[in-house]
């Protein structure tokens, strides 16, 4: 019997309306578990938990929430082993990237633990002798946090970990596909002894309940990481309900490689972005452009790593590239391989679902070239192991067409010229330069997000993460 997972509101399992089944993408006919669908009830229940839970929490010493969330991230690692396999299983990345994921997402936690004892608030000078002045952050009230599948356990923990540290009581929704690595996070959070009604989950779709959680009067602020269209509805509704949102969308990102560049290190760097995780990155390279001298030496060498990397379970140690998440997200990217061909594009590797790899949903790694910039898929988000390579004449055709998208999230450039890479860092319109590295792959002591129509608000991750989760307080205080 496989395991059944329910929403956790005010320190019980709550039932839903209905059963489904968590598929293994590597193995669809595998239910890694069953998921009882909550509906707008329980997430109107579980905004009631949270709200009732605030002002308990608030008045929490913040060391004390910062003790919680420090054994939440030793349970995290002591469990890492375990949470970053099922992660695996659910989600289909590799078991390196999800023991990876895992305890980063432990990192996380510990991070923000360590932010609970620095300073609050700072004192100012006053006009008046007798006035003493000061400021200081609180928490803003009940957040909900909206996540996606593709990171199921670093970005829910960077979104929980800073919106409990600074005060705030959370209801979570995780997207449909990940409920069971969901249900890790949460535990190690409740096992660290959090108070009951502090962090609620609500397991469900996002149209049934995200709707509750954008509208409900008693939600303060939205953090929101997923795609664009779902993003900016969000935005509209929840604006107009007067709440605080914070977005993070899709991407488009660009490595560019000029000529003076070491090809073997671009090359590898180009492939971890476009491959790894099978491309299911928002930070993913999804265009290369190349300065056309080394055009051909830098194909060749691209393709000679697509073709060599295993394509496979992602459980077995050697496998490089797993499955994409779902059959639906399968076939988004078959679909975007043909209207590649279609807009005249050349296939040079890759194209095709895997053949000898059963039902699994495994695309194999695919390059694209001689697409013109216009060709959607130049142009659109495409989320999986797919990457279109286009010439460029010089380092400002390069750049022109790396920021020729409406999105901004990352970008990387290969070169030795020390100029040049000053130059991109300031020529390019996103919100994370890389520079001889590949594009995707965060640290999250620094502040994260991307410019155009990638973000919206204030930043995540690092201390920035402060500016969305809390809100200033001034205080002026007279001697009498
Ligand atoms: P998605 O937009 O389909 O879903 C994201 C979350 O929103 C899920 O929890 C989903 O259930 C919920 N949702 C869906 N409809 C909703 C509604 N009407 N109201 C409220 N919530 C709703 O995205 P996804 O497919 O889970 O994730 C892939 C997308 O996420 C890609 O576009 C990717 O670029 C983006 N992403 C961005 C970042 C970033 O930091 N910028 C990181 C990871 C993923």
């Amino acid at each position: 019997m496989a395991t059944e997972l329910r929403s956790y509101i005010d320190g019980n399992w709550h039932d839903g309306a209905r059963l489904v089944d968590d598929i293994n993408p590597a193995n669809p006919s595998e239910a890694v578990a069953q998921v009882s669908m909550g509906n707008t009830s329980v997430a109107v229940a579980a905004v009631e938990a949270a709200s009732a839970a605030f002002a308990g929490w608030r008045r929490t010493p913040a060391p004390a929430r910062g003790e919680i969330l420090r054994k939440a991230a030793d349970l995290l690692e002591q469990r890492a082993s375990t949470v970053g396999r099922d992660l695996t299983r659910e989600e289909g990345k590799t078991l390196v990237e999800g023991i990876g994921e895992t305890k980063r997402a432990a990192a996380i936690l510990r991070y923000y633990a360590g932010l609970t004892l620095e300073a609050d608030g700072q004192t100012y000078p006053s006009l008046s002798p007798k006035t003493f002045l000061f400021a200081r952050r609180e928490p803003i009230g009940v957040v909900a946090a909206i996540t996606p599948w593709n990171f199921p356990i670093a970005i829910p923990a960077w979104k929980i970990a800073p919106a409990l540290a600074y005060g705030n009581t959370v209801v979570w929704k995780p997207a449909e596909l990940v409920p069971l690595t969901a249900t890790h996070l949460l535990e190690a959070l409740v096992d660290a002894g959090l108070p009951k009604g502090v962090l609620n989950m609500v397991l469900g779709r996002g149209s049934e309940v995200g709707e509750v959680l954008a509208t409900h009067q008693a939600i303060d602020a939205i953090t929101f990481t997923g795609s664009n269209p779902v993003g900016r509805s969000i935005q509209r509704k929840a604006t107009e309900h007067g709440k605080k949102v914070q977005l993070e969308m899709g991407g488009k990102n660009p490595s560019v490689v000029l000529a003076d560049a070491n090809l073997d290190h671009a090359a590898e760097q180009v492939a971890r972005g476009a491959f790894l995780s099978a491309g299911q990155k928002c930070t993913a390279t999804s265009r290369v452009i190349v300065e056309e001298p080394v055009l051909r030496e830098f194909q060749d060498r691209l393709t000679a790593l697509a073709k060599a990397w295993k394509l496979g379970d992602p459980l077995e140690e050697d496998t490089k590239v797993g499955p994409v998440v779902s059959r639906d997200q399968m076939q988004t990217v078959l679909d975007y391989i043909q209207i590649g061909s279609q807009e005249g594009g050349r296939v040079l590797t890759g194209g095709e679902k895997a053949k000898d790899l059963g039902d699994g949903y495994y695309v194999q790694p695919t390059i694209i070239t001689d697409l013109s910039r216009e060709s959607r898929v130049a142009r659109e988000e495409i989320f999986g192991p797919v990457v279109a390579i286009l010439p460029a004449r010089s380092y400002e055709e390069a750049v022109a067409l790396a920021n020729d998208t409406p999105f901004g999230l990352t970008a990387s450039l290969f070169t030795n010229d020390l100029t040049k890479a000053l130059r991109f860092a300031n020529d390019i319109r996103v919100g994370v330069v890389k520079i001889n590295q590949e594009s995707a792959g965060l640290e999250f002591q620094v502040p994260f997000g991307g410019a155009k129509e990638s973000s919206s608000g204030s930043r995540e991750q690092g201390e920035a993460a402060k500016e969305f989760f809390t809100q200033w307080k001034t205080v002026y205080m007279d001697q009498v």
